[in-house]
């Protein structure tokens, strides 16, 4: 009976799943600066549990915040008695876990038959695997570097592409926030077009011609394994931090470039947690340090969802960068490229602009060591799925981000520094 017991607790504590049965998204609109004031306080009352999606902002502009069921009619009193107006987004979060989880076994089955599907979620062993196939199938092109181990010691594995010798390189990550699950996907579709299209695609001939691409789909490898069987809103690493009973670092506010500033939680509770100092996470360290080292990168391209921005400098700070009509005109050539396919609009400028100022990110930190063309994507959608994007959006979000790089990476190319 104890035994039983016993097995019974272990199996719970290692299969449960944190679900979000009722859960809602709201999208609320605050008219002033009063009802900002009124959200930003409603976002510090830990015993409610929020989750902000898109944290309050300017008047006018949207903020989504997941409320968990227990706290729907404290928070929607709130929103009444203070006249904020506010729309359900997402009716029930478990709804859409429950479905996306179905097509991820639906999916595993139908791989069995060996063929690779890009428009479906994926596991972070599968994502090595099929990282592995690529590589084994364009062994002249493609080789895998390993740059580092996260906090629970996996291996973080940067795809190179690169037609021999050392050339000017493009640093393109995804998944630096774990449960941005479209961005792993895109980045893993961009890495198989890549490698199948060398050969009978100009574009991609000519990029691989005179400059290397080192790519890595999958930036937070704990948080990732830790959204896909844990909890699917995980967004911060893994790392324990000493003295606080709560886990994880906000990787995108752990770069070394206005560490600690604006924009950032000291709280370790808070999704925006930015470590007990710069570089604190291994993750955030084996990039900087592998970026250091090589010491030729001309672009650095980070992918997160969503919100469809494409952003560059600064977040820390909110003054103009010296080559802001540069990096505008070209981030506007991309978003205008990536509109092209399925008319999906993006927002464009500096991040402080368009979203508010963020300190400790990784596009900053790019720019300040010298890399010019450092750019932040926010992939789809604009709210309606938010970081639950259907699977059957993958495909069409990839196609559309590859022209966006596409035109970017061209850029780069034909403009040397
Ligand atoms: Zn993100």
């Amino acid at each position: 009976m104890r035994l039983i017991l016993f097995l019974g607790a272990l199996l719970g504590h290692v299969y449960c799943r944190e679900t979000f049965v009722g859960d809602q998204v709201l999208e609320i609109i605050p008219r002033n600066e009063e009802q900002i004031k009124n959200l930003v306080e409603l976002e510090a009352e830990e015993h409610l549990q929020l989750d902000f999606w898109k944290s309050p902002t300017t008047p006018g502009q949207a903020t989504h915040v997941r409320v968990p069921w227990g706290s729907l009619q404290a928070v929607k009193v709130f929103l009444e008695s203070q006249d904020i107006a506010y729309s359900i987004m997402i009716q029930d979060v478990q709804v859409l876990l429950d479905k996306e989880n179905e097509e991820m076994l639906f999916n595993q089955r139908r791989e069995r038959s060996g063929v690779f599907n890009f428009g479906a979620y994926h596991s972070l062993e599968e994502i090595s695997q099929e990282m592995d196939h690529i590589i084994a199938e364009n062994p002249d092109l493609v080789s895998k570097v390993k740059i580092g181990y996260s906090f629970e010691n996996r291996p973080m594995h940067v795809l190179k592409f690169s037609t021999g010798g050392d050339k000017p390189a493009i640093w393109l990550d995804a998944g630096i926030h774990a449960r941005e699950w479209v961005t792993q996907a895109t980045a893993l579709w961009t890495a198989n077009k890549l490698a199948s299209d060398y050969g009978n695609d100009p574009f991609i001939i000519s990029i691989l011609d005179k400059m290397d691409i080192f790519l890595l789909p999958v930036t937070n490898p704990d948080g990732y394994v830790f959204s896909q069987t844990k909890n699917r809103m995980w967004r911060k690493t893994r790392s324990r931090v000493p003295g606080s009973y709560c886990v994880g670092v906000d990787p995108n506010r752990n770069w070394d470039a206005g560490f600690g500033g604006p924009g950032a939680s000291d709280n370790p509770c808070s999704d925006s947690y930015h470590g007990p100092s710069a570089n604190s996470e291994a993750e955030v360290k084996s990039i900087s340090d592998f970026i250091k080292a090589h010491g030729n990168f001309k672009a650095f391209i980070t992918l997160h969802s969503y919100s469809q921005l494409l952003m560059f400098p600064y977040g820390y700070k909110c003054t103009k960068l010296n080559d802001f009509d540069e990096l505008d005109q070209v981030a506007q050539k991309a978003a205008n490229s990536v509109a092209t396919l399925h008319g999906t609009n993006y927002k464009v400028g500096p991040i402080c602009s368009v979203i508010y100022q963020a300190s400790g990110g990784s596009i900053d930190w790019a720019y300040d060591f010298g890399i010019k063309y450092s750019f932040a994507f926010e992939l789809r959608d604009t709210g309606r799925y938010g970081f639950l994007l259907p699977a059957n959006q993958i495909l069409p979000t990839a196609e559309e981000t590859w022209l966006g790089l596409k035109t970017i990476m061209e850029y780069v190319r034909d403009h040397p520094y």
